[in-house]
Formats: structure tokens, sequence, C-alpha cells
């Protein structure tokens, strides 16, 4: 078993700040001013009012100079942030990636991808399996490889991934419940066994079309809602003593989370459900910056304080209980809009993970 809490790389948490190119809207303002810059793994905010803030993380995307070569492209992201997830799974840990950041500043983009410009998911499970195929051959392990796909929406459950039958009908809402020893879990959700990259691609562009048509209609659902992959790893060795099999098994889980928009929500249409599914959406948005600041500011101080952790606060930090802290590796991506319109949310990104303890 991996021993999470102690160690040589006591850092559990990866924070990594992503800004996107200028969109078609921003770009039709003929006063468009980028507000953001970026050096070596600083990011700064320069206002509108000239107020200068500056952040640093552990990584710093650039989107800009794309003649020169001189940007992140999705294969940089994948390599810097999720790659090194994928090896501590591997060796046991679970881990969770988190994009966060307000609506079209391009969490799908990093997560999902667009088009050829494949994002974390598909190139995480790409080389899940071509490490599964070396693994199998060099150390004789048995890997098995599990998926679910579900999104969090006003707090409630529903999988993206059930047969179209129980989708036409009422759409079921599913419940978490907690197992004594293997803690929180979506009840009734779908999980299938996958064999290969091209099994995993059918079922994330299912995934996709499902959350996609669960939105429409409704005022773009999809930005309020939280979406989470998850994988399970299972590595079995069998040793012979004494003329008998013994199976040794790991488990780890990776969740791959595409979170809610971080924008406050309008104040005009807080209004009966939009006012209570605004309320849900930050509180589970602050209960997760409060359980990562937790975490940050415990794999950084002595870790045998005894911090509070709030996971059953909302529904998404409780079922990622058992993936956030002790036997864990964390990382986020935040995402931003490089103009002055969105400036005040922009630095409200940048100010989350870490400073709403
Ligand atoms: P969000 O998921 O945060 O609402 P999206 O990922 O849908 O935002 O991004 C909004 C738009 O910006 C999309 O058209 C997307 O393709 C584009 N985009 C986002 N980030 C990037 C990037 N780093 N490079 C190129 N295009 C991007």
């Amino acid at each position: 078993e991996a021993d999470g809490g102690e160690g040589e790389d006591s850092c559990s948490i990866m924070v990594a700040v992503r800004v996107r190119p200028y969109s078609q809207r921003e770009l039709s303002d003929p006063n468009v001013k980028r507000v953001v810059s970026m050096g070596g793994n600083e990011t700064t905010v320069t206002t509108d009012g000239g107020n200068v803030h500056r952040f640093a993380f552990d990584f710093s995307f650039w989107s800009f100079d794309q003649e020169n070569g001189d940007f992140a492209c999705q294969g940089q992201v994948y390599t810097s942030l999720a790659q090194p997830l994928l090896g501590k799974a591997f060796e046991g840990y679970n881990t969770c990636l988190f994009a966060y950041g307000q609506t079209g500043s391009g969490k799908s983009y990093s997560i999902m991808g667009h088009g050829q410009d494949t994002g974390i998911i598909p190139r995480f499970c790409e080389e899940l399996f071509s490490r599964a195929v070396r693994a199998s051959n060099k150390d004789k392990v048995k890997i098995s490889v599990e998926i679910s796909f579900f999104e969090i929406y006003n707090e409630k459950i529903h999988d993206l991934l059930a047969s179209s039958k129980e989708k036409n009908g009422k759409k079921a809402t599913l419940k978490v419940r907690e197992h004594p020893v293997l803690g929180p879990y979506v009840e009734g959700l779908s999980t299938f066994v996958v064999n290969s990259f091209e099994d995993v691609e059918g079922w994330i562009t299912l995934g996709t079309k499902n959350r996609a048509t669960a939105a429409t209609g409704m005022n773009d659902k999809s930005s309020r809602s939280h979406s989470v992959f998850t994988i399970v790893l299972t590595q079995t060795k069998t040793e012979r003593v004494e003329n008998q099999d013994h199976d040794h098994s790991i488990t780890s889980k990776i969740n791959l989370v595409d979170l809610a928009g971080s924008e406050r929500q309008s104040q005009a249409q807080t209004t009966g459900e939009r006012l209570r599914e605004g309320a849900n959406i930050n509180k589970s948005l602050l209960t997760l910056g409060k359980v990562i600041s937790v975490l940050a500011e415990r794999s950084m101080a002595s870790k045998k304080r005894k911090l509070f952790i709030p996971y059953r606060d909302s529904v998404l930090t409780w079922l990622l209980k058992e993936s956030l802290g002790g036997n864990s590796k964390t990382a986020m991506i935040a995402t931003i809009s490089p103009s002055h319109h969105h400036q005040e949310e922009t630095l409200s990104t940048l100010r989350y993970p870490l400073c709403n303890a």
C-alpha cells in the first residue's frame, strides 16, 4: 500500500493556471485589453484601474504567441499536470484533478478538449492503457479498468452513462451512500469495465452527449453542474508461495472533474429554483476550496495537527472524501480569460483554491 501521509514528496496538491486566447466576442470589442501576463510560474493581473496582482502557482500556462510556438498546448498541460497523477495512480494513490473557473474560460477545453485538440481525460486514458499493456507484459501484472461518468446538478446526481431507456423516462436521481469500509459511493451508478482506449472513447462520447442533451432548453445547465469522470484501476499480481497462488491487488481511484462555472450568479435571476441552485454551486465550490486549502496547509505544516475537514457539507466533497487527503494526490487547473471584461472573475478565480480557508 502506498503511504500518502508521510514520504519523500509531501506536497499532495499541485495548482496550475491557464489563460485562454481571446474569444471572438472579446476580439470584437475594439477596446479589448489584455490584463493577464505570465512569466515563469507567476501570473500577473494588471487591472483596468492599474492595480497589479501577482500570483504564484506550480504552473502558469500561456496561450498567446502561438505563431512562435511560445504557448502551452494540450500536450504540455497534460504532461505537466495530469501525467504525474497517472504515475501516482499506478503506485496505488487515489487522485483527483479539478478544472475551476468561470463559464467560458476553458475548463471543458482543458479537461475534455475540442475536436482534434484532445484534453486531459482522453490523453490520460490513452496513456493508462499503453502503460497497462507494458505492465502486463513486463511485470506480469493483471490490470482491470472500470469507469463511470456522472454529473452533480443542484446537489443531485445524474448518471451520464445510463441506458437510453432510463433516460427517456423520468430522469433518475441517484443517492450517495456510505460503505463502512470503502466510504461514500453513488448507489446504482453504472460502471463499465473497459479493455482499451477505444472502449473508453465510446463512453466519453456518450456521456458528453448526454450532458449536452440535458443542458439544452435549460439555459446552459451544464455550466451549472459538476461532471465527474471516475476511473478505478486495479492491479493484480499473482505470486506462487508453497505451490499456492496468492493474488495481491492494489486499487486506486482517479477522479477527473469539470466543475460548475465559478461566476457569481446574476442577481436578476436569483429567485426560486435558480436561487437554490446558485446557493448549492457556491456551497460546493466553497467547501471544495476549504477542503483543498486545509490539505495544502496540512502538506506544508505539521501533518500531526488535526484539522477539521468539512467533507459532508456538499455532495461533491463527500463523494470525493476517499480521494482527497490521506492517501491521495490532487491537481487543480484554474482557467481564466485574458481580457479586461472578466478581470473581477479572473481575480476571484486566482484567489480561489488557496485563499478561502
Ligand atoms: P468552460 O468549460 O470553462 O465553460 P470552454 O472550455 O467551453 O469553457 O471554452 C470556451 C471556448 O474557448 C471554447 O470554444 C473553447 O474551445 C475555447 N478555448 C478555451 N480554452 C482554450 C485554449 N487554451 N486554447 C484554445 N481555445 C480555447
